[in-house]
């Protein structure tokens, strides 16, 4: 895929309307930080920036704590730089906020979801926003997988350029498509196997094993005729689980830490292929963790690879009685020095922050859904306007 980069447009002078997901929480600032080269360059060419960004799910209200005054301010110590907010997206007072823009100045916009049109990809919202600027920049690959006024409907009345940040993040994640080092091994973990399910299908027909964890693993477990009891699981994919497991190398737990909610401190192993290392008195439990077994056989795989992609935690990694997979799975990951590692997803960088070893890959995504729905080979609506081919 070709994307059409914003080192191709004329930016001098120019008003860039730059799209960015600055949807971050207080403490983090990851969001921003991976911007700043885009900013700055535009700022080299003389452009004038004007940003937006959206914040949580508004759906056409204006929220008070979801406005963008918190990200412009955590923006201008960043780049220690003056950043003048507006509390509006379009209109006259952005429009006029705009005109009175110098070259390399930059100017924050009104969260774009305060507008009953963004989530709709509404034309005429589309039209507004095409009114503050010349061109687009969009650098906002996490969501591209959803269509929006500002990043899709856009196209249709302003040239759009895929920023630095998209750039990269697109030929990262480009680099486990088109012929990946192997052996490439792929992990999947987290709550929910809905979202994760066209990746792990895509990555199963790429990759030359796929380790699954978390909830997603119980699903797969139950396919295999395991009773996963009070488990987190979706009985709408038991069958699809079982038709992958028949046809690629998906890998389950065999063994894992179980308890009766997250929350209790009374936990046991229970090993599905030698119950005699099982400790757990009760069958009414839920799975919350892969088990030591499982993390000594994922672990050699692991160190093995050359190729790795990790999205989604082991277990319940927020629950220190239950963070051991996730723990011990992101230090094999960051052990492999001769594989190139790539780790992704909300709560996989949450877990790896809290680990303390975020700095340990090849490249960390902050894009979750966007990243997995690219994985699992769908167009994503937020890239058509810059693709090339
Ligand atoms: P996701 O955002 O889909 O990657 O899911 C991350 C969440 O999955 C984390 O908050 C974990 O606590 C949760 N999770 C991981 N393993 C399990 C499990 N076995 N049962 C329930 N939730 C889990």
């Amino acid at each position: 895929m070709q994307l059409r980069s914003l080192k191709q447009a004329d930016l001098k002078g120019k008003r860039v309307l730059l799209l960015v997901d600055y949807d971050v929480p207080a403490s983090d600032d990851t969001r921003i930080r991976l911007t700043i080269p885009t900013i700055e360059y535009l700022r080299q060419q003389d452009a004038k920036i004007i940003i937006l960004t959206k914040r949580g799910r508004p759906d056409g209200h204006i929220v008070e704590n979801l406005r963008t005054d918190l990200v412009s301010q955590k923006l201008q110590k960043l780049l220690n730089r003056p950043v003048t907010k507006i509390n509006t997206t379009i209109g006259r007072e952005a429009e006029s906020a705009v005109a009175d823009l110098n070259e390399k100045q930059i100017l924050m916009l009104e969260n774009s979801r305060f507008l009953a049109g963004e989530g709709k990809n509404d034309p005429k919202t589309a039209a507004a926003m095409s009114r503050l600027a010349d061109l687009v920049v969009n650098d906002q690959f996490s969501i591209a997988h959803r269509a929006e006024a500002s990043r899709s409907a856009i196209a249709k009345f302003l040239p759009v350029y895929a920023g630095l940040n998209l750039l990269l993040e697109v030929k990262m994640l480009g680099k486990l498509i088109a012929n990946p080092q192997r052996p490439f091994v792929a992990i999947i973990g987290g709550a929910k196997i809905s979202d994760k399910l066209p990746a792990i299908q895509n990555l199963s027909k790429i990759a030359d094993i796929v380790l699954v964890g978390g909830g997603v693993a119980n699903n797969f477990l139950k396919a295999a005729g395991v009773d996963i009891a009070k488990s987190y699981q979706d009985e709408n994919y038991i069958r699809l689980a079982k038709d992958l497991m028949n046809h690629h190398q998906i890998q389950h737990p065999f063994d894992v830490i179980a308890a009766t909610s997250p929350k209790s401190s009374q936990t046991c192993t229970l090993n599905v292929v030698d119950p005699q290392k099982s400790t757990c008195p009760d069958d009414n439990l839920m799975f919350l963790d892969i088990g030591p077994d499982t993390i000594k056989l994922y672990t050699t795989v692991i160190a093995k690879a050359k190729t790795i992609f990790w999205n989604g935690p082991m277990g319940v990694f927020e629950q220190p009685d239950f963070a051991t997979g996730t723990k011990t799975i992101a230090q094999a990951v960051a052990a492999n020095k001769s594989a190139v590692t790539i780790v992704g997803g909300g709560d996989t960088i949450a877990a790896i922050n809290k680990f303390k070893l975020a700095k340990q890959y090849d490249y960390v995504s902050a894009a979750g859904g966007a990243a997995l729905d690219f994985l699992g080979g769908k167009k994503l609506p937020g890239l058509l306007p810059m693709m090339i081919k």
